[in-house]
């Protein structure tokens, strides 16, 4: 049996990303950028007016108060006015439609009184008021996003007003789902005496795509080694991360080990110091000059999700070519007491909240490992140490982040 740094100091060693390859910016969502994407022109383009008002120049209001000024024309968005404004004229603009030349300023609609073709200003408008300047946003030539960013949505709306058509990613991993128990029934089959739903596939399937990996389902089979054996050979070409779930513990029907041994996969570890998810295991395929990383997961939904988030989406993360490849952690206290056996490094689930300046933690529910409703209300896995016993309200502990 081996421990949690050290399992994971195996799976990640020499990960590489898969390679490049150039796609739409609207299928980018959650692709890992593998260029530096440079600003092509500034943002705004031009300077603009920010309110619905008019465009003035601001010396026409110094010691002048009140004033009044004559409405030479209008503006909107889109559309160029083309002329100067000079001293005593106001230009009625529109928000987002670009500041005329000799203007400098904008003055609120809301803030003066209009009388024919006049305003009448009744305050000092300071130079710049309401005035958004060509590229005060992002500079002309800017690197504005690194290579190793995976693409949220405003990362994309960035890239669109930069008039990014498609942009260089880094290729996603596929990664193959295989669920195996006699027991396991599919959404749309009766549910018979001993039999329970395949849950596991499905938020699997869910895990894999909010990391940006492409979940390739193969279904279920029975505890049966030649079956396991002939999905895993049919498919192994196209993943690059092969993923069964149950079977994998130490009972007379669990074949996974085998069925991965039987084609030729080298063990890198089987059982991990950790709970749940203890029998985890972890095989290194080398087919045709590339690694297939294949795991073995426990069949309870506890150890399932929570060894995917701790072990396989990082694992997805690194292929993706993403810089930050771990999840987010905080130092967090616990609200209540801990009792546990030594020797196991426990994950619990967790929410996370904040309370007197310092992040807190309190249980989602009973800890069970077949349990899904604690997975459901959990924001968080909490790492309780390998080798503690007992830990008293207020102890600080390592937390993980998690978004499934
Ligand atoms: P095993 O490791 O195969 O003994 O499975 C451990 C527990 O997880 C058993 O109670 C199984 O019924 C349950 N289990 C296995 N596979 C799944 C699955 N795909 N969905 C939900 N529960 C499962
Ligand atoms: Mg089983």
């Amino acid at each position: 049996m081996i421990n949690f740094e050290e399992a994971r100091k195996i799976i990640f060693e020499n990960v590489k990303p898969i390679g490049k390859e150039r796609v739409f910016l609207e299928d980018a969502f959650r692709r890992v950028l593998a260029e530096n994407v440079k600003a092509s022109h500034p943002i705004p383009p031009f300077t603009n007016s920010a309110m619905d008002g008019f465009a003035i120049r601001s010396g026409n209001t110094e010691g002048k108060i009140p004033v009044k000024l004559k409405i030479v024309g209008e503006e909107s968005a889109g559309k160029i006015f083309g002329k100067e404004i000079h001293e005593g004229e106001a230009l009625y603009i529109l928000t987002g439609a670009p500041l005329p030349p000799g203007a400098d300023t904008v003055i609120p609609q809301e803030e003066v009184k209009i009388e024919g073709d006049y305003i009448i200003i009744t305050r000092k408008v300071g130079k710049g008021e309401n005035v958004r300047y060509a590229g005060e946003d992002i500079k002309e030539g800017e690197i504005i996003l690194e290579k190793g960013i995976q693409l949220n949505s405003a990362h994309i709306g960035l890239l669109a007003a930069l008039g990014k058509i498609e942009i260089e990613v880094f290729v996603a991993p596929k990664i193959g789902i295989l669920a195996t128990g006699e027991e396991l029934r599919e959404l749309n089959e009766l549910l018979t005496p001993g039999s329970i739903r395949n849950s596991n596939t499905y938020a699997l399937i869910a895990q894999i795509k909010s990391a940006g990996g492409i979940p390739l389902n193969y279904g279920k089979v029975g505890d049966n080694p030649e079956e396991i054996k002939k999905i895993m050979e049919e498919n192994l070409n196209t993943c690059d991360i092969f993923l069964t779930t149950g079977g994998v513990s130490v009972g007379k029907y669990d074949y996974v080990k085998e069925a991965y041994e039987s084609i030729g996969a080298e063990r890198k570890f089987w059982r991990v110091a950790q709970k749940p998810g203890m029998p985890l295991a972890f095989y290194i395929l080398k087919k045709e000059n590339r690694i297939k990383y294949l795991f073995g997961l426990p069949g309870n939904p506890a150890s399932v999700m929570i060894s995917f988030e701790e072990y396989i989406r990082p694992l997805i993360y690194l292929l993706s070519g993403r810089k930050n490849y771990l999840l987010r952690e905080i130092q967090a206290r616990l609200s209540h007491d801990y009792k546990k056996k030594k020797g196991r490094l426990n994950f619990l689930r967790v929410k996370v909240f904040f309370k007197n300046g310092e992040y807190w933690i309190t249980e989602s529910g009973p800890q069970g490992s077949g349990f899904l409703r604690t997975l459901a209300f959990a924001n968080a896995i909490a790492l309780i140490p390998k080798d503690a016993e007992y830990l008293s309200a207020g102890t600080k502990v390592k937390v993980h982040l998690v978004e499934w």
